[in-house]
């Protein structure tokens, strides 16, 4: 494999499994003829299109007291970086891996921590990630701290429109974590 090919399929692999997709290794082409006797897509060009990640966001509507404190603080950080108000939920994020036949293969709850909608250009975060149940007695400050990795994360996505899972979301992550605190003066 010439190094591009390398980096490119060590790229799918991580995107893969960071998708929560299992990838299995064919050790040689038997291997690799029974996975494709048994229909398991393969990573590259096959893997396209074979199942889409479709998220559900059930949003909290109806707020606990810590909730409310948390969304009050993320909306400091909407009006620092001049977004618009109400861009953060909490939700119960959930997804389905879709196959292109419609069939649902795997359905998973709470295994992601945020989701920048840009279509409807909302940041959600997962209920369960945040663990503010756990944080009622705590400072503002813990909370901020506790949870601005995810909340970075996201906004990368947002204010700079980054991927996962590249050496741009890293430095644009990288970036707002820099001014984070400005937001909190
Ligand atoms: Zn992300």
């Amino acid at each position: 494999m010439r190094t591009n090919d390398a980096e490119r399929r060590r790229q799918e692999i991580a995107e893969a499994e960071y998708n929560g997709v299992c990838v299995i290794y064919a050790p040689n082409k038997l291997y690799e003829n029974a996975y494709k006797y048994y229909n398991i897509p393969q990573l590259g060009a096959k893997m396209d299109g074979s199942y889409t990640k479709v998220y559900k966001f059930d949003k909290h509507e109806d707020l606990t007291d810590i909730e409310k404190r948390f969304l009050g603080l993320m909306g400091k950080v909407e009006k620092r970086y001049g977004l618009d108000e109400n861009l953060f939920s909490i939700a119960d994020i959930g997804y389905d891996f879709v196959a292109h036949d419609g069939v649902v293969l795997k359905h998973s709850e709470h295994q992601t921590a945020g989701v920048y909608d840009s279509v409807d250009n909302k940041i959600y975060l997962d209920s369960f990630n945040l663990h503010l149940d756990g944080m009622q007695d705590k400072s503002d400050f813990y909370i901020v701290m506790s949870t601005a990795y995810t909340v970075c994360h996201e906004l990368a996505h947002c204010l700079l429109g980054t991927n996962d899972m590249t050496k741009t979301h890293d430095n644009a992550m990288k970036q707002i974590m820099d001014t984070y605190a400005n937001c909190f003066e």
